[in-house]
């Protein structure tokens, strides 16, 4: 099979293999089911994966050259890899038996779909499809509770749509795909309340992005509560997507129940050179701060030039952002894809909007000109 196929071809897959799985083509926060073996357009702008632009960090990048050595060897014989778990952990303010790698956030969130395959889950609508659809796929019911006008996780009603029957609450925060937050005393208090009748998982994987003093983990909430997970990701900030990793974090409790449902075996799918290449980035706080320098200042720039175009954006702490397209006619993520944009669309009973991953400055000005001319 060709690695690469034609832009034409692809749109054309890409809509079978949406409606055969019954995912709308321009579904906007789901990684699962769109075809993407696109061809190497020289020209072309993946604004669609709220992927990092800006490469991972020298350090990780030298030590993946240092670690490639050892390729050979499994982790566990690896000196510098045996004390990994540990070592992740400390960087977080955990422990050892808080953690669970995972070949990025993608799987831990498929297997708690597994595992949370009693009664119904809460989440929200729109929200990051991987755990939602998967549990649907697995025949568990989901509860989705719309966002606020302004696009933001609704508290009081998720609260209230918990039942004794719900097994888990999914929430994203900062969201996708509306880059939307909530403030840390309202998903703490969110948190201590749900975790009263369910397990809460609550995903960060944009985290890193929001600006203090709204950029406030939930992960100390663990220590003292059996029944809170943290979802995270160096797929975002850390711009790890190709290397998949990333860990659950939960009370020793929860992680020893995950651990015995096959869990513990997540470890062993992330490779030698991801691990290294993770604790490395950890220790470059410089690369993550240029990161989010320069993705406030991509996503500012976008923001202003839709604004005069006339275009309604919300307010993102992200690496993307979401914007009503007004009365457009037609799918709008075919059309920019036809001009080697790719992005995601979606329509919504408040009306049509697009999610917009947040690439280089460059990238955001070619974009910019593109919306001039719709
Ligand atoms: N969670 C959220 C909210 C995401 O947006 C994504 C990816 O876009 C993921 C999880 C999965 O990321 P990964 O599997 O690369 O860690």
């Amino acid at each position: 099979m060709p690695a690469t196929i034609h832009r034409r071809q692809w749109l054309k897959q890409t809509s079978l293999a949406a409606m055969g799985l019954g995912y709308g083509l321009t579904s906007m926060a789901n990684e699962e089911g769109i075809t993407r073996n696109f061809g190497s357009e020289k020209d072309l702008i993946n604004l669609g994966s709220n992927e990092n632009p800006y490469g991972i960090s020298p350090k990780a990048k030298q030590a993946i050259v240092d670690m490639i050595s050892q390729a050979n060897r499994y982790q566990w014989n690896v000196p510098t890899l045996q004390q990994y778990r540990k070592q992740l952990a400390e960087k977080f303010g955990l422990t050892e038996d808080n953690i669970l790698i995972t070949a990025g956030s993608g799987e831990g969130l498929g297997l708690l779909a597994r595992y949370f395959n009693k009664g119904n889950i809460v989440t929200a609508n729109p929200t990051f499809g991987i755990l939602p659809s998967n549990a649907k796929r697995l025949g568990t019911a989901v509860n989705e509770i719309p966002l606020t006008n302004e696009k933001v996780h609704n508290l009081p009603a998720m609260l209230s749509a918990i039942t004794n029957e719900t097994s888990l609450v999914y929430l994203v925060n900062p969201a996708n795909p509306t880059g939307t937050i909530v403030t840390p005393e309202a998903m703490k208090n969110f948190c201590v309340e749900a975790s009263k009748k369910a397990v809460v998982l609550i995903d960060e994987a944009y985290i890193d992005f929001i600006d203090p003093p709204n950029n406030q983990s939930m992960l100390p909430l663990i220590a003292s509560n059996e029944k809170i997970i943290i979802m995270r990701t160096f797929s975002k900030i850390h711009a790890m997507a190709g290397l998949r990793i990333g860990f659950i974090a939960a009370h020793p409790s929860l992680i020893q129940k995950l651990e015995d449902a096959n869990f513990s075996t997540t470890g062993y799918c992330v490779s030698n050179l991801s691990m290294a290449a993770a604790m490395a980035s950890l220790n470059d706080d410089q690369h993550r701060k240029s990161c989010k320098q320069k993705n406030d200042a991509a996503r500012s720039y976008t923001i202003n030039e839709l604004t005069k175009l006339g275009y309604r954006c919300i307010p993102s702490s992200t690496n993307f952002l979401v914007c009503n397209l007004k009365d457009y006619p037609g799918d709008f993520a075919q059309d920019m894809a036809k001009k080697n944009v790719l992005l995601r669309y979606n329509q919504y009973p408040d009306g049509k909007w697009c999610r917009v991953s947040i690439g280089t400055i460059e990238e955001m000005q070619q974009f910019a000109k593109l919306m001039q001319q719709v």
